[in-house]
């Protein structure tokens, strides 16, 4: 193909993504309808991690944003088939660079538990399911819509707009924001960066009760809890098997709860919560992170039924991988289960496993602490310009609801910036409700068309706020 023909090409995968009017400057609804195209030939691009295949995102974006005059690299990785993308729209450099950051690989399915094509980008009912419509391809569609129309409506800025799809953040692999910013720091620094992480949730009403913005994420942990035994024949048991041994332990370990651990931003978001709550479940979101610690206790019963809540009010302990034996008439000589702690920023790691091995009371256990997946970061001040705007488009887009700093409940890979000392909000750019959160790295993910709509309004007046020249 000719220059010339690759030049339409481009022009016209510019204007298929950003709807029938093309390269003019698009008002009104045209602009964020497109999300939903983006984000269903995301879904079709399958990223499953492992093994991750990230580079099909990177090469499905980058002659998109190259249409609209940002430059753009295409970063390798020594896996072929991973790399990561950063787009910069220029603005006038009297400001320091705002960035937007996604991850482009997803979770696997279990295809047989889906009632539809997990990678089809399938729009039904006035959703988009599919493996990431969620976590996190439906803000990568909202981020990278975002700052394409910062191109196309020609905003002028006073600061670069960065937007960066990277690899590997699922699986724990090499090739994450971590490995990037070894190398490529100066392409990825930023005065403050946008994630994911808070929520834009959902009552029952559907009306947004509150939206949360991250400014810390929990720390992963992986424990492992080795029990040993005779490896024998399964015609004579002994009395030390490892099996038995491992399932005692694990046994009470399910029975402990870690005590009540607030941090400072979660102490903001139980507040909002309870100003969005009726009594008395907004005296229990109050009580929760109070200073009675009576009342914190009774609260805590009632508020540790929601599995979000309970995760962010404490240090949490998850079985994740149990295994022991190979055959059915061998005793195995040990049986192991591996454990996911998941850590409030400033916790000791090996003082909770000191604690859950007094809690197994079996000195024969073994417990080993592996490499953290993601580290703990300092928390990311809510008085900066881009939280400020946040906040402020928050109030616009969603009338009504509570706005707070939160503490994510998972990881995310903001550490590479939060480390560096550049604050990272998070949030997953769209109003969802209890049973899409459940959804996320579960069945038949989905996220709804009209949540993405208002998501990819409140993130572009969010960008126009920080980085538009005044
Ligand atoms: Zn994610």
């Amino acid at each position: 193909m000719n220059r010339v023909s690759v030049r339409r090409l481009l022009l016209a995968l510019a204007t298929t993504v950003v709807g029938a009017s093309g390269a003019i400057p698009l008002r009104g609804q045209a602009a964020e309808d497109s999300t939903v195209a983006l984000l269903r030939q995301l879904i079709r691009a399958n990223t499953s991690n492992p093994p991750g295949h990230e580079r099909l995102v990177a090469e499905l974006l980058a002659p998109r944003f190259r249409a609209l005059g940002f430059d753009v690299k295409i970063i390798p990785t020594p896996d072929s088939t991973k790399a990561a993308i950063i787009a910069r729209l220029r603005g006038d450099g009297s400001k320091r660079p705002v960035l937007v950051a996604a991850h482009a690989d997803v979770v696997g399915v279990e295809r047989e538990k889906w009632s539809l094509e997990p990678f089809d980008g399938i729009e039904k009912d006035g959703f988009v399911y599919g493996r990431g419509a969620i976590d996190f391809k439906g803000g990568m569609a909202v981020f990278a819509r975002a700052v394409m129309m910062l191109a196309e409506r020609k905003v002028p800025l006073a600061r670069d707009v960065i937007f960066l799809a990277e690899a590997d953040e699922e699986s724990g692999g090499p090739y994450s924001t971590n490995w990037l910013a070894q190398d490529h720091w100066a392409d990825m620094n930023a005065e403050f960066a946008l994630n994911e992480g808070g929520w834009i949730m959902k009552g029952d009403d559907g009306r947004v009760r509150y939206v949360s913005i991250s400014t810390a994420d929990k720390s992963s942990v992986p424990l492992t809890i080795t029990a040993r035994g005779t490896s024998t024949h399964s015609s004579m048991p002994r009395p030390d098997n490892a099996i038995f041994a491992l399932s005692r332990g694990m046994a009470k370990i399910s029975a402990y709860e870690t005590p009540l651990t607030i941090s400072a931003s979660t102490k903001k978001f139980f507040l909002a919560l309870s100003k969005t709550s009726k009594p008395p479940l907004s005296e229990y979101y109050r009580d929760v992170v109070g200073d009675d610690p009576v009342k914190a206790r009774r609260a805590d019963s009632v508020v540790s039924r929601d599995p979000l809540l309970h995760s962010l009010i404490r240090n949490t302990i998850a079985p994740v991988i149990i295994s022991g034996g190979f055959r059915n008439n061998v005793i195995p000589g040990s049986a192991t289960a591996t454990v996911n702690l998941r850590l409030i920023p400033g916790s000791d790691a090996n003082a909770l496993v000191s604690t859950l091995k007094q809690v197994a009371g079996d000195p024969s256990l073994e417990f080993s602490i592996g490499s953290r997946v993601y580290a703990s970061a300092p928390e990311s001040s809510d008085t900066t310009e881009l939280y400020r705007a946040l906040e402020k488009e928050a109030h616009a887009v969603f009338p009504g609801a509570e706005v707070t700093p939160y503490l994510f409940q998972a990881g995310t890979d903001a550490g590479a910036w939060r480390s560096r000392g550049v604050p990272v909000y998070g949030i997953y750019p769209y109003p969802i409700d209890a049973d899409e959160l459940t959804r996320m790295h579960g069945n038949d993910e989905k996220v709804s068309v009209a949540s993405l709509k208002q998501g990819t309004e409140m993130i572009y007046r969010t960008l126009v706020d920080v980085a538009a020249k005044r």
